[in-house]
């Protein structure tokens, strides 16, 4: 037991010595270096002591104790509460005849008038010609086959080579 705990000793101060060199190589001291530290059992050198378990410093993880079977899991897995909830506030769009929730704003419309506008958006950033560059006044947009009315001759007007849609409101 003495040879060993000797043993144990001298692979410690080597190490040490192998920790302090290879600090000294880094540029940094002793003090200010985060410490090299392994979490280990003690060993006491002097007076009676019990010698440290090997499982000693090992953190125990909960763990299941038996094997739960794959329909027991299945059944937990596919139970009633997990499954998703029928939808019955559904209704056909009545612009474009999708599928939507009746509280919800069409998808498929709002895509279009998305679409729509980023281009109206692009022809309007053509007008300024760069960035703060805005005029102060309103903005026209006029689709193909309109005139702009004579309120409007002062406003910036933006005409787009289609015709109106039918969702876009003068
Ligand atoms: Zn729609």
């Amino acid at each position: 037991m003495i040879k060993l705990a000797s043993f144990v000793q001298s692979l410690r101060t080597s190490l040490l010595l192998i920790e302090n060199r290879m600090l000294q190589a880094a540029g940094l001291e002793r003090q200010l270096a985060p410490a090299l530290a392994a979490y280990g059992p003690s060993i006491c050198l002097k007076g009676p002591c019990q010698s440290p378990g090997l499982l000693d410093g090992i953190l125990w993880m909960a763990a299941p104790k038996k094997r739960r079977t794959i329909e027991v899991n299945r059944t937990r897995r596919r139970s009633e509460t997990k499954l998703i909830k029928l939808k019955t506030n559904i209704e056909p769009c009545p612009e474009c005849g999708h599928l939507k929730q009746k509280h919800i704003l069409c998808g498929f419309c709002y895509a279009k008038v998305c679409r729509e506008t980023s281009k109206i958006r692009n022809q309007i950033k053509e007008v300024e010609g760069g960035h703060f560059r805005a005029p102060t006044v309103e903005t026209v947009v006029i689709y193909e086959g309109e005139t702009a009315n004579s309120q409007d001759k002062d406003k910036r007007i933006i005409e787009r080579p289609r015709k109106r849609p039918s969702w876009f409101n003068v």
